[in-house]
């Protein structure tokens, strides 16, 4: 089943997700919605807010993405169809200090049709628990480290415009404040 996806600016979108604490069948069915939800909307990541829930939950499959980028999960270089749809609860990521940045378009489901580029670390380190609260450790570069930092920073409120710069923000500005406008009138219907 799809779950109905929440628009800028929906408050929900701005809250801090709490912890998963409980790893139950509730939680792995959530977790199933959202990758439906995702793929239904052919993204490549969904946060929970996104569905208008404030926790650290999200999702992400770049299998059929057409992108450079190399992982190791655990250690180990697993085949991408084996670890992907990736289901990730509590997501705590570090960059290695003078990675380089990247700067890449970006969407979101959240902001229907509006793209940007947005300027993150090319490679990153991200701890997290599956949906049944086993701990893994995932290195990534490339669009898969991106799409990680874009749905980790959906679970604390923070946004894909956060990043932008000025001037990459004024050339969607228009765009948002619509995007706004339509969300409000949608909320009243
Ligand atoms: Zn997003």
């Amino acid at each position: 089943m799809s779950l109905r996806i929440v628009h800028y600016n929906e408050p929900v979108l701005r809250k801090k997700g709490e912890k998963v604490t409980k790893f139950d069948d509730a939680l792995r069915a959530l977790a199933a919605e959202m990758i439906a939800t995702m793929h239904d909307a052919a993204g490549i990541g969904l946060a929970a807010q996104q569905v208008g829930r404030a926790l650290q939950l999200c999702v992400v499959d770049l299998s059929e993405a057409d992108a450079d980028f190399t992982w190791t999960l655990d250690g180990a270089k697993l085949p991408l169809d084996l670890i992907m749809p990736m289901v990730i609860a509590n997501p705590v990521i570090t960059v290695a200090k003078g990675a380089p940045e990247e700067i890449f378009e970006e969407g979101c489901l959240s902001f229907p049709k509006i793209r940007g580029d947005v300027k993150r670390p090319e490679a990153i380190t991200v701890k997290y628990k599956d949906e049944r609260g086993g701990a893994h450790t995932l290195v990534c570069n490339g669009l898969l480290a991106r799409c990680i930092q874009h749905e980790a920073d959906h679970l604390n409120g923070v946004l894909f415009i956060d990043h932008m710069t000025k001037k990459t923000f004024a050339q969607i500005d228009d765009a948002v404040k619509t995007l706004v406008k339509e969300t409000r009138a949608a909320a009243k219907k």
